[in-house]
């Protein structure tokens, strides 16, 4: 084992992505590998779920759309974070989807077009709440006319319309019901502008997994790709268990060292744990670039051969270390941060729970020095 890699299981992203396609359909699924697949390796991840039955990728950034067509990605492709003075035309030229909230971006792109000499396909988007990107609705009659005005022109095609949620979930939060009677205000308005967009869609894996009515035709998953719960109990009890979504990432690295702490000695910098008891700790080689959380510090725990052992101490840049309660296993002996829990060890979820944050951020966040194996 290296000394401390990241696992990705990609027969369980092929899983997962298999049990979406189902779920969804007839809806067609959108595959999300933004953030280079939520730390999963935005590539690999992209080739496992086309093969599974991806119908779209979903990225944010126009250069993670280019590294996807550079790795030789050719299918549908959506792209939705653009930014003033984005290349559109190498988008349109990589037969990128693209995002239009404003009558400007429309025209952008189909300048973008005009020089590459091709009909640019764009998704409208409207905000329905969440106050993020997409067009407010002061704004849905006129962006509605022009996106209309330029596919008859042939300029570009409106292939979609879309927005996205805010507390998807949470299935009581006010705001579902308010944004499904947004979206579908915005659907009749396109309508009566003449636009039949090919693929309406607002559904993130929350939406998927709990409201069908949000399905549309087409629905946007990301976390339930990777096999994680959007929030806590959202996965239905049929798509848990052994034959449901399965976590396909794994943080595991060797113990570099371990040794006796007497009571009263302190651990890591500025001494924040004082062993009330003579213990031993064990050394773990990663650290906060590495991106392990420094609030995991005397917070979450990792796996170490079999039991499950808490975080002393402050997380280092490098490495941190952990309580191993007397015992003195042997440099080499294996540590699991976070996994999918089938040996006991501790899962994302838990270390999000740990630190206050969202199963999202625990494994985007993982990677700097880290080997990434997938597996
Ligand atoms: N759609 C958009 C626009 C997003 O930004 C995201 C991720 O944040 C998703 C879909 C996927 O969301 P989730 O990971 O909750 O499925």
């Amino acid at each position: 084992m290296h000394r401390a890699e990241i696992v990705v299981d990609l027969a369980a992203i092929r899983h997962n992505v298999g049990l979406l396609k189902e779920l969804a359909a007839p809806a067609r699924l959108m595959t999300v590998v933004k953030a280079d697949g939520y730390g999963h390796g935005m590539v690999e991840v992209a080739q496992v779920a086309r093969e599974a039955g991806a119908d779209w990728l979903g990225v944010a950034t126009l250069d993670e759309a280019l590294s996807l067509r550079a790795s030789g990605d050719h299918g549908p492709l959506l792209c939705w974070l653009t930014a003033p003075g984005e290349d559109y035309a190498a988008g349109v030229a990589a037969d990128v989807d693209l995002t239009a909230a404003t009558e400007a971006e429309l025209d952008e792109i189909a300048a973008a077009g005009d020089s590459v000499g091709t009909v640019p396909r764009v998704h409208v988007k409207v905000d329905t709440g969440l106050r993020r990107g997409g067009a407010p609705r002061a704004d849905w009659h006129d962006l509605f006319a022009c996106a209309s005005d330029l596919h008859r022109e042939r300029r570009l095609r409106v292939v979609g319309l879309w927005s996205h949620l805010v507390a998807a979930d949470n299935p009581d939060h006010p705001a579902n019901h308010a944004q499904q009677a947004a979206f579908e205000d915005a659907l009749s308005l396109a309508a009566s502008a003449g636009l039949e967009p090919e693929v309406r869609h607002i559904a993130n894996s929350a939406a998927t997994l709990v409201s069908p009515s949000f399905r549309y035709d087409l629905v946007r998953c990301g976390i339930a790709t990777y096999g994680l719960d959007p929030a806590p109990g959202v996965t239905p009890a049929r798509l848990t268990g052994s034959d449901g979504l399965r976590p396909a990432m794994t943080v595991r690295a060797s113990l570099s060292l371990s040794k006796p702490v007497a009571t009263g000695e302190g651990v890591s910098y500025g001494h924040t744990w004082i062993a009330d008891h003579d213990t031993t700790v064990g050394l773990v080689p990663a650290g906060y670039a590495e991106g392990i959380p420094r609030a995991a510090g005397n917070t979450a725990s990792v796996w170490v051969d079999g039991e499950v052992r808490p975080i002393r101490g402050r997380v280092c840049m490098d490495q941190f270390m952990v309580d191993l309660e007397g015992d003195l296993p042997p440099s080499g002996t294996e540590v699991v941060l976070f996994g999918p829990g089938d040996r006991g060890e501790p899962t994302a979820q838990d270390w999000a729970v740990a630190l206050d944050t969202i199963n999202y951020e625990i494994v985007t966040r993982v990677g700097g020095r880290l080997a990434r194996h997938h597996v």
